[in-house]
């Protein structure tokens, strides 16, 4: 068995609840079950909703159930230089391309349109801008346009071939998978007030940390078809997978951040214990 780098990866953008515990202590196990290394990222790239104080309960809570891990803590508010590097490759091998539509436009063409393709995250973007006649992109570009990256998804996909990641969890599609990055569209990789997308943060920072097994929710598998592309394209360690179940409440339905109920801090205050919580989850053996 190899000793695997795993992570847990919160935004700082409200309160712990029971189902960031369970990913947290399902991270922990693996790697301490492998005699590996647990690391904790603080996914604060976007800015505007990452608030301080929530990282420093982050990291209060997760002490307090008994986790520990390395530091420095990565901050990914500091590596936008990185990510910036990794836009500029895809950039210099034409992957992406600049968009200068705005979420109304899209939305307009996208209700115009008689069958709008379905993604994971919601309908594909049309492909408005990656239409666009070279010169008029040049022209919009040196005007300084605002605009957005996206990923020119199928034909980053076709130049580099069939992909597949390997998946642990308990899944169906468990095994040896066939990366479907096309399902997700043209992707948007930067914005103009978020520098760098989650996609694109995310695979840039688990090989810059040396991740071996991304442990995380069953709602992320379909993103991680997206990473495995980028990974290829940027030609960075592939790590493995292990998709996990979400926690639901009494009435089946996923926690949510602004559930104060589940909330560690809230169960704390009540005199939940630390090894009440790891029973409950299913994390007995220390
Ligand atoms: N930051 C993400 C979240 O809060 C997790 C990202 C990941 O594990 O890849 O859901």
């Amino acid at each position: 068995m190899t000793a695997d780098v795993t992570r847990f990866a919160p935004s700082p953008t409200g309160l712990l609840h029971l189902g960031h515990a369970f990913a947290a202590l399902f991270a922990e196990h693996a790697a301490h079950a492998s005699g590996g290394r647990f690391l904790l990222r603080i996914e604060d790239i976007d800015t505007a909703r990452a608030r301080p104080e929530f990282e420093h309960a982050i990291e209060e809570d997760l002490a307090w159930l008994g986790l520990s891990w390395e530091r420095p803590v990565r901050r990914q508010s500091e590596h936008f230089a990185a990510y910036a590097a990794a836009l500029e490759a895809l950039r210099r091998r034409g992957f992406v391309y600049p968009c200068f539509c705005t979420r109304k436009e899209i939305a307009a063409e996208i209700a115009a349109s008689a069958a709008a393709p379905q993604g994971p995250d919601g309908p594909l973007y049309p492909g408005t801008c990656r239409r666009i006649d070279p010169k008029e992109r040049e022209r919009r570009l040196a005007g300084g346009t605002d605009h957005a990256w996206r990923l020119d998804t199928a034909r980053a996909a076709s130049a580099v071939g069939p992909l597949t990641f390997e998946e642990s969890g308990a899944v169906p599609e468990a095994g040896h998978v066939v990366a479907q990055p096309v399902m997700f569209g043209d992707v948007v990789l930067a914005r103009k007030d978020t520098p760098a997308s989650y996609h694109l943060a995310v695979v840039v920072d688990d090989a810059a940390q040396g991740v071996t097994l991304v442990t995380r929710g069953l709602d992320l598998l379909p993103a991680t078809h997206l990473h495995r592309l980028l990974q290829e394209l940027l030609g960075l360690h592939v790590p493995h997978y292990r998709h996990h179940r979400l926690i639901t409440d009494d009435a089946g339905k996923r926690l949510a951040k602004r559930d104060q109920a589940t909330a560690l801090r809230t169960l704390r205050e009540r005199g939940v214990r630390p090894e009440d919580i790891r029973t409950q989850l299913g994390f007995t053996s220390r």
